[in-house]
């Protein structure tokens, strides 16, 4: 550690940052911080042996590839075989529209940009189509080819590991903090297991040392707060509070159930499935190894009992002899999350239900903009300023795209369902977006084409749900503007050109679906090269 270190000591700079909490925030934030800084800062982990992290952030989003994995330059056989992970392309939503008693359905909500023909998105063809001539092949299968694979069990990566599709990633969370514990570890970050009992205060309100139950003290110049809902930091010692969205998102438990199960016999779904219950909604992660579910409800609608119940119905016999963890919540965020000299991320900064799988996300997310904003020891106000701005925007902008979900869905058949159509309030620049969707028009259009996921993270963290995302959601519930896009009455070219995207689309899937391994069998392969890597690091080593 500290190689490119620079001697003078008193120039102002941080040399010294602690971060309290070992869960997936506190370890990604080790990992993240000690690369950016380029190992060049003293930092120290301080972790309770007795507190217990929530470890049920399962499912992710493409870009933890790039922002976290790569950056950290670690390849996916290296970390993939010790997390159990999988790969995921997108979001199976069921029973959105109907329940399961009545029948039920399905949408897919898919990685990566829909085509653009002559500046009109295929989206908006799809629903000139649809709606004026009868076409009835969903969007999700129209303008996608994920689905079919998803369908087929496929994975997004030919056997010599040529990748096909965007995808993201599931995986088991405390894996992922134990590999990454390590990683960090082996570069020289201090790691202390004690609890944290009392916080001393400057003059200015600073965070001046911790106090540990071991009778130590710490002290640093940064301190991230990554202690989960407690807030340890943020909230019990500086007091900043919590702007909730209670008014506007019903939910406030989840239950908690993994399931074993048996990937050679059944294969392993490469996409997470969010089904929609009469109190909230269940999802289901596929690991390699087990399944990691859980119930999201609304204690205002369903008891604990009554939740359990419903989820274990659900799984059937394979939960019968399975434990349950109860879990409490509110949604919402730090009304900043960096105060004075102390930055939260992670739980302790803000909570989504995770129906579009961001926790994570908003982990390195934040991370990356604590960077952009990484002050001195003599913090600039404005650092702060700018980081809580970007952090405040980027919760807030998750928070619609959640709602967007609820408030568009048709049920009406449980007293929750019912309130999600008339009880909540709408957030403004939600109310904008519903009413650019009534009249038919495409909303945030993307600046880049399906073969980049995103042009930058900058650009992708500014403009993080696009067209592609809306119409997927809205198409799925059938939330559909009266009139399809006016402009296309005039257009017989767009429409004509959008044929051959469409035949070309198909084409294309036809060819991965020929082509493309089963997910289980890529997996089998990566996993035997994750191995014969480490029994390869092992043999050296015991060369060494
Ligand atoms: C029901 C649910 C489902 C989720 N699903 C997803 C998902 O699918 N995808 C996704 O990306 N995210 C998901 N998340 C979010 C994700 O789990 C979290 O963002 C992530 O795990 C970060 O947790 P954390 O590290 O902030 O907190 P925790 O895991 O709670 O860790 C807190 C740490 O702080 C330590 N600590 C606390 N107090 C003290 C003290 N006094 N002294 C010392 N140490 C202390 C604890 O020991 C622990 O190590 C989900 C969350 C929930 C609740």
């Amino acid at each position: 550690m500290n190689t490119n270190q620079i001697p003078d000591d008193n120039d102002g700079r941080v040399r010294n940052l602690i971060i309290v909490g070992g869960g997936s925030s506190g370890w990604i934030a080790a990992a993240y911080l000690s690369k950016a800084l380029n190992f060049n800062v003293n930092i120290t982990l301080i972790e309770s042996a007795n507190i217990g992290r929530i470890g049920v952030g399962e499912a992710t989003i493409p870009t933890i590839k790039e922002e976290l994995f790569d950056f950290l330059g670690v390849p996916e056989e290296e970390w993939m075989t010790e997390c159990k992970a999988s790969y995921k392309l997108g979001i199976r939503f069921q029973n959105w529209k109907k329940p399961a008693s009545e029948g039920g359905d399905h949408y897919y909500h898919n990685f990566g940009e829909m085509p653009v023909v002559k500046g009109v998105p295929l989206s908006h063809v799809w629903m000139y189509k649809h709606q004026q001539q009868g076409f009835a092949k969903t969007l999700d299968y129209s303008c996608y080819s994920a689905s079919p694979i998803c369908d087929a069990m496929k994975s997004p990566r030919y056997m010599d590991g040529t990748k096909a599709l965007h995808y993201a990633y599931h995986f088991d969370a405390l894996l992922v903090s134990e590999f990454l514990k390590k990683w960090s570890i082996a570069r020289g970050l201090t790691h202390i297991t004690d609890d944290i009992i009392g916080t001393d205060l400057s003059e200015t309100g600073d965070i001046q040392a911790l106090r540990g139950a071991s009778g130590r003290k710490y002290e640093a110049d940064l301190y991230i707060d990554c202690t989960g809902f407690a807030g340890l930091l943020i909230e019990k010692a500086l007091g900043e509070p919590k702007v909730t969205f209670h008014d506007c998102l019903l939910t406030d438990r989840a239950v908690a159930i993994n399931i074993p199960s048996d990937s050679a016999a059944e294969g392993i779904r490469p996409f997470t499935t969010a089904s929609a219950f009469s109190s909230g909604w269940t999802w289901e992660i596929p690991l390699n190894n087990r399944s990691g579910n859980g119930y999201v409800y609304s204690s205002a609608f369903q008891t604990a009992e009554d939740a359990e119940r419903e989820v274990r119905a659900w799984f059937g016999k394979k939960a019968d002899k399975v434990d349950v963890r109860h879990i409490k919540f509110i949604s919402g965020r730090r009304r900043r999350s960096w105060v004075k000299n102390c930055v939260s991320i992670g739980l302790s900064s803000s909570f989504l239900e995770p129906l579009e799988s961001t926790g994570l996300y908003f982990v390195y997310a934040a991370l990356y903009q604590l960077m952009a904003c990484f002050p001195n020891k003599d913090i600039d106000p404005a650092l702060r300023n700018k980081f809580n701005e970007r952090v405040s925007y980027m919760v807030d902008d998750v928070r619609d795209f959640i709602v967007l979900h609820f408030c568009t869905s048709p049920r009406t058949d449980t007293p929750y369902w019912r309130a999600n159509q008339n009880e909540l309030k709408l957030p403004d620049t939600l109310k904008e977006a519903l009413e650019l969707q009534k009249a038919g028009i495409p909303i945030r259009k993307s600046y880049h084409s399906n073969n980049s996921l995103y042009d930058s993270f900058e650009a992708g963290f500014d403009r993080f749900w696009t067209n592609s995302n809306f119409q997927s959601i809205f198409a799925g519930v059938n939330y559909l503007p009266k009139q399809p896009m006016p402009l296309l009455r005039h257009r017989p070219d767009i429409l004509l050109e959008a044929e051959r995207v469409f035949d070309d689309i198909q084409k294309k899937t036809d060819q991965m679906m020929a082509q493309l391994p089963s997910q289980y069998d890529y997996l089998a392969s990566l996993y035997t090269k994750g191995k014969t890597g480490e029994q390869a690091v092992r043999s050296v080593q015991q060369a060494g």
